[in-house]
């Protein structure tokens, strides 16, 4: 094997306590079928013949200098915690430091069992796998921070939900694995030792100018609250926005049930576990803010008397929503063409949304209308949508370039459920055409000319439901 990685692992120099280290299970016949050249230049990976590749990013062979494991974590599923989680179905292999100095991790995502599997088999199939690697790297492109797909191998090895379906492994690019969940597992324990080391390594990781734990805290804070801003306003939903699926970078991260909005409206739910509507669309910006509260009750666990350090946790915590409602402006606005936009312009911006939810207005095609076009097409009752233009006008007439602000606040194109599905069907049947398709027009979202793929369902074509996976 030539292929070596420039590992720098720091995660398995922290103590047993934090993981258990075990290598990933071998598969029986690895086969490429993505992998993404520029992350893997960015990561340092030198070139290698697509053998090589496919035995290493499907855990079949270890890679020199690799230290593989599985990390532990806890986390508030729906609401109700659970005390221990951690790795199922995934392996770190390690840290590089890319060619930017950032150091991130490369993990193994369906990679076989791990003493943290609970009740699952360890093993992702192709599905899941490649809506993960598409709407990962569209979500790069849009200029989210997210996780980053490096890879997708096929097993040659079936896995089994309700039918058998071809099992393989994603490799998934992090600045981090540390996430709520993996504070709370320590705070939950009773471990002071351990969340005070773990709060060490994600300061020096991620905040080295942070002080202490509610330094860390408010770095959080500020990360999630542009984050979750940021998915409002390209009209994502991630669907499981349980603690353990937030992370200290501020990436996005776990895309299992996660959809974009078609036709707009605020409640909307596409989770098929998501009953409730807990993580609905116009929920998360609500359960950013309880989940942050979690994350600050979990590190303040390591004060000698917690109850010192909470009133200023507190107020940490409660000063997100205005965080957010600030962010949400600036994105919201900047897709007006407001370049600094003032709570005065909150009610035009809610207005024309409520304009879109009341005639079921696509949320991609509507803003993008009004970027470059004329959105007018958009509604049925266009006299309603005509009160709105004028007042909008009026507002935008001081603006300098308020087109140029639009068209970088707003795609042409996001990954549409209905897309996403077909592209999995492709694959499965061995037609990959679809996925490479997706992934070129997703690759220049603000730009891209693919006007099929622009196109919201039919009614046929619909894809009300999303899951786990
Ligand atoms: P998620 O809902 O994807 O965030 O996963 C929640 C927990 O379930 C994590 O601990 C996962 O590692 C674990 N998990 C999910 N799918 C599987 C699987 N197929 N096998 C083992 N563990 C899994
Ligand atoms: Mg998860
Ligand atoms: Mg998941």
């Amino acid at each position: 094997m030539t292929f070596t990685i420039p590992f720098e692992n720091s995660y398995a120099a922290l103590p047993p306590s934090f993981y258990t280290k075990l290598a990933p299970t071998p598969v029986k016949a690895p086969q490429l079928v993505a992998y993404n050249a520029p992350l893997a230049n960015l990561l340092r990976l030198p070139d290698a013949p697509e053998t090589e590749l496919a035995a290493i990013f499907s855990g079949q062979t270890v890679p020199e200098g690799a230290s593989p494991l599985a990390q532990l974590y806890a986390g508030h599923q729906f609401g109700s915690f659970n005390p221990q989680l951690g790795d199922g179905r995934a392996i770190l292999l390690g840290e590089t430091l890319g060619t930017d100095g950032v150091r991130r991790d490369i993990q193994l995502k369906g990679s076989g069992p791990t003493p943290y599997s609970r009740m699952g088999d360890g093993r992702a199939w192709l599905g899941p796998v490649l809506r993960e690697y598409v709407v990962s790297e569209a979500m790069h492109a849009l200029g989210m921070p997210t996780t980053r797909a490096l890879a997708a191998v096929l097993t040659g090895e079936e896995v089994y939900r309700e039918t058998a379906l071809p099992g393989a492994v994603l490799t998934r690019v992090a600045q981090s694995h540390l996430r709520v969940g993996t504070f709370q597992v320590f705070a939950h324990r009773g471990q002071k030792t351990e969340l005070k080391q773990l709060t060490d390594y994600a300061i020096a990781r991620h905040d080295p100018q942070a002080d202490g734990p509610l330094g860390l805290l408010r770095s959080v804070c500020a990360r999630q609250a542009d984050l979750i801003a940021r998915w409002m306003s390209f009209g994502f939903i991630h669907g499981v926005m349980n603690t353990d699926n937030c992370t200290v970078s501020g990436e996005t991260i776990d895309y299992g049930p996660c959809a974009f909005i078609d036709d707009y409206h605020a409640d909307t739910v596409f989770s098929s576990i998501d009953q409730m509507g807990r993580y609905a669309y116009s929920n998360q910006p609500r359960i950013i803010v309880w989940n942050m509260a979690q994350f600050a009750t979990a590190l303040i666990q390591q004060f000698d008397d917690p109850s010192e350090a909470l009133p200023e946790a507190t107020q940490i915590v409660h000063a997100m929503p205005a965080r957010i409602e600030a962010a949400w402006l600036q994105h919201f606005g900047a897709k007006l063409g407001l370049s600094a936009p003032t709570a005065a312009d909150t009610m035009l911006i809610e207005d024309l949304l409520k304009l879109m939810q009341d005639q079921s207005a696509d949320f991609t095609n509507t803003f993008d209308a009004l970027a470059r076009s004329d959105a007018r097409d958009q509604f049925l009752d266009r006299t309603a949508f005509d009160h709105w233009i004028t007042r909008w006008h009026q507002r935008i007439d001081s603006e300098d370039t308020p087109q140029a602000t639009m068209q970088a606040a707003s795609p042409r194109i996001i990954p549409r459920n209905h897309r996403i599905e077909e592209m999995i069907a492709a694959a499965v049947s061995g037609d990959y055409a679809p996925f490479t398709r997706l992934m070129q027009a997703l690759a220049d979202p603000f730009h891209t000319d693919d006007t099929d793929l622009m196109r919201p369902p039919t009614k046929a074509q619909r894809v009300p439901a999303t899951f786990c996976g």
